[in-house]
């Protein structure tokens, strides 16, 4: 990433980061998925499919003018893989447009140097790839050394932020590969972050001590801002629960194909509103409303916004805000909101 660009991100983030301690009424950033299918299959993921049809463009655009007349400070494109989408480029020129910034969630296997270049010029500001082992097995073909080739293209041609992530946990047979990983990232420049993940029938396990030992060489090696706002992991690597204020459906979207907001990718059903309906009262009910998963939850970018607001406004449960609601309470009054 050249020196310039790196210094317009880091101005423009933060006072997308001033603006969003100053103000809690609106969303800070939005998951926005273009389309379900996926080339691979990871043994851990519901995330994907392999036939569905990537969504039009112009219907993307509302979505995007919608989350921007939100005030979203920033868009990622995720999936499925959305480098299949054919006019992700136009995507993430419009987020551009629209004066948010633009990030981009992908497995990796597309990238070539002119594909690169092409994100350049739409304007993509942030790319995350996570890299789950070194050898491709069973549970995960997003591997070091088929996607080796790739990193050194983006390394020589990416004029955007590339962070590779690597994970723990979750059935991954050799903790030890997220040690090879981050080492790899960081000899080509790119940032590193580390995840930790629940094993496939989504209960929390402690890491074993090996696990342990190399999460910690990891995160030592990785991005310092990242460690410094990711606490929960060490909870969560120890099979203990966090206590923190999730503002999932309000600071964070997760914008499903169908265009509907749920919490995030993990529990979408609620409140599976279509974003076009989706007002500040609804913003204000997620705000304020207590997530029953969030001990347990792993999902990081997630927590990262939830550390905006921690030390405000505490929830209600479900049960609360829905009591308050039969009293014909409106979500404004139970929170005091202006
Ligand atoms: S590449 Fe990503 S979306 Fe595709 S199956 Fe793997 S984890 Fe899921
Ligand atoms: S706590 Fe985690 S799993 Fe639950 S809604 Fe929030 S982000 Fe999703």
């Amino acid at each position: 990433m050249k020196k310039t660009t790196f210094v317009k991100l880091k101005m423009r983030e933060a006072s997308f980061i001033s603006r969003a301690l100053l103000s809690s009424r609106h969303p800070v950033l939005a998951h926005l998925i273009p389309m379900r299918r996926c080339n691979l299959a990871c043994g851990y993921c519901n995330e994907y499919d392999h036939t569905s049809k990537p969504i039009d463009l112009d219907v993307i655009k509302n979505r995007l003018d919608k989350l921007a007349s939100l005030g979203t400070s920033i868009v990622t494109i995720s999936g499925g893989e959305p480098m299949m989408h054919p006019e992700l480029d136009q995507i993430i020129h419009h987020i551009r447009q629209r004066g948010m910034i633009a990030g981009l969630i992908s497995n990796g296997y597309y990238f070539t140097p002119e594909r690169i270049k092409r994100l350049n010029k739409a304007g993509l500001e942030y790319l995350q790839i996570s890299i789950d082992n070194v050898e491709p097995d069973e549970v995960s073909r997003k591997s070091l050394r088929v996607l080796d080739k790739k990193l050194r293209y983006l390394s020589e041609y990416a004029d955007f932020h590339v962070n590779i992530n690597s994970v723990i946990g979750g059935g991954i047979k050799n903790p030890e590969d997220a040690l090879a990983v981050a080492k790899r990232a960081a000899e080509l420049g790119f940032s590193t972050t580390v995840g930790v993940i629940h094993d496939n029938d989504g209960t929390l396990k402690p890491l074993s001590k090996k696990e342990k030992d190399i999460f910690q060489q990891v995160k030592k090696m990785g991005n310092k801002d990242h460690a410094r706002l990711n606490w929960f992991q060490d909870s969560i690597a120890e099979g203990k629960a966090y206590n923190w204020r999730c503002r999932a459906g309000a600071r964070y979207l997760y914008i499903c194909e169908e265009g509907l907001v749920h919490w995030c990718s993990q529990q979408r059903g609620y409140p599976g509103i279509p974003l076009e309906q989706y007002t500040m009262e609804d913003f204000d009910r997620e705000y304020k409303t207590e997530k029953w998963c969030a001990p347990t939850c792993t999902l990081q970018c997630v927590h990262q916004v939830g550390i905006l607001d921690n030390w405000r406004d505490p929830q209600k449960t479900p049960a609360q805000m829905a009591e308050e609601q039969k009293n014909g309470k409106s979500v404004g009054e139970m929170i005091g909101a202006d």
